[in-house]
């Protein structure tokens, strides 16, 4: 048997730990080409409050359907020869303490000395999101002063990172000084605007006067049309995530056509399942910069699937300082 979340009832606003309803569940035996996984970490992403909304592209859940979400855990029994006892992989599971998983839907990590649940953040489906949105959609280089909105999460705080890599001039909105400081200290951005505290359109006329060229928006909602107002002409723009609407009901209206159009700006939607062969290319990049102390992560964590629900209430708040982890056990 292993302990399992399930969705309790779909959330009004941000989620809450009633939302969410613990139970038990059997593990079935492993058929051919199925391995049993015990689950060490799962990722919290923003991706899943949509789903508990019925509202992502895949995946969407009914009430008492199992949370679905990345993990990386260890493989107990294999009944498959790729996969050996011991291997440590990554895939989809229930938040749960084990599942039986086909092999050929988990990918073996092996990271060298970096953690296996970088496979959750720069090493990851945000890494490669990023990856994806600097070279392939916004072409990032030398001439480009970018903004990256959540710019302290997992994919903002990569976003700025790689531009930077590229030569770009790279400024960050966050919430709070403490993700802010962490955006220029750590991250290396030139600044980062604490949108709760500051006026974001005077604030980037006062750090680029004539205006970003590109803009990487994980908000949507009123910052994106700040961000048309102050984006140079011409300028272009990454759609990556509405998360200031996936709590409520109904999104936030989004910009007009007219207010494009006076921008002259080319916005682009990113949807990361499109970007999946550039995974190794994106791995390889960005060890190399991890090895040269130029792409800095952190991880917001919390111990025992216990503290799941609570914990992605806190992401769907604001209130995570990274990458939103749950690790089952404390290490030892
Ligand atoms: P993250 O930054 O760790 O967490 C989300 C951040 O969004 C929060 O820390 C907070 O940062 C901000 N936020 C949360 N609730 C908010 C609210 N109600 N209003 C305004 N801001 C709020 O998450 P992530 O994993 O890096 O993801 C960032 C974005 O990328 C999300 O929109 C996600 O859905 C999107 N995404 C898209 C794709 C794709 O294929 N298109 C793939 C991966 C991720 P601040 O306090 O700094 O605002």
């Amino acid at each position: 048997m292993t302990r399992i979340v399930r969705m309790r009832q779909r959330p009004v606003g941000a989620p809450e730990p009633d939302d969410f309803e613990f139970g038990e569940a059997a593990i079935g035996e492993p058929g051919p080409g199925e391995v049993v996984v015990k689950i060490d970490s799962i990722s919290l992403d923003p991706y899943i409050r949509l789903r508990m909304a019925g509202r992502h592209l895949i995946g969407n859940l009914s009430p008492g359907d199992p949370i679905i979400s990345e993990m990386v855990g260890t493989v107990i029994r294999s009944r498959a020869p790729a996969l050996r006892e011991g291997q440590v992989v990554a895939g989809f599971a229930p938040w749960s303490e084990q599942a039986v998983i086909p092999a050929a839907e988990l990918r073996p990590i092996d990271f060298g000395d970096l953690p296996p649940s970088l496979a959750f953040g720069v090493l990851g489906m945000p890494g490669l999101t990023a990856y994806a949105g600097v070279t392939q959609l916004l072409g990032i280089g030398p001439q480009d002063v970018l903004v990256v909105s959540a710019a302290a999460g997992p994919v903002g705080a990569t976003v700025g990172q790689l531009a930077r890599s590229r030569g770009a001039r790279v400024i960050g909105i966050a919430g709070g000084p403490d993700k802010c400081r962490w955006a220029v200290e750590s991250a290396g951005f030139e600044a980062c605007v604490d949108y709760r505290a500051d006026d974001v359109d005077s604030a980037v006329r006062r750090i680029v006067p004539d205006g970003p060229t590109a803009y990487f928006d994980n908000v949507g909602g009123e910052l994106l049309r700040t961000m048309l107002r102050v984006l140079r002409p011409y300028g272009r723009i990454a759609l990556c995530g509405v998360v200031a609407d996936y709590n409520d009901e109904m999104p936030a209206a989004g910009p007009l056509p007219l207010e494009v159009i006076g921008a002259r700006a080319t916005l682009k939607g990113l949807v990361v399942y499109d970007f999946e062969h550039l995974r190794d290319q994106m791995i390889a990049e960005h060890r190399r910069l991890i090895a040269a102390g130029r792409l800095a992560w952190r991880e917001d964590v919390t111990i025992g699937l216990d503290g799941a629900p609570a914990a992605f209430g806190r992401l769907m708040r604001g209130e995570n300082q990274g990458k939103a982890v749950v690790r089952l056990e404390a290490m030892g």
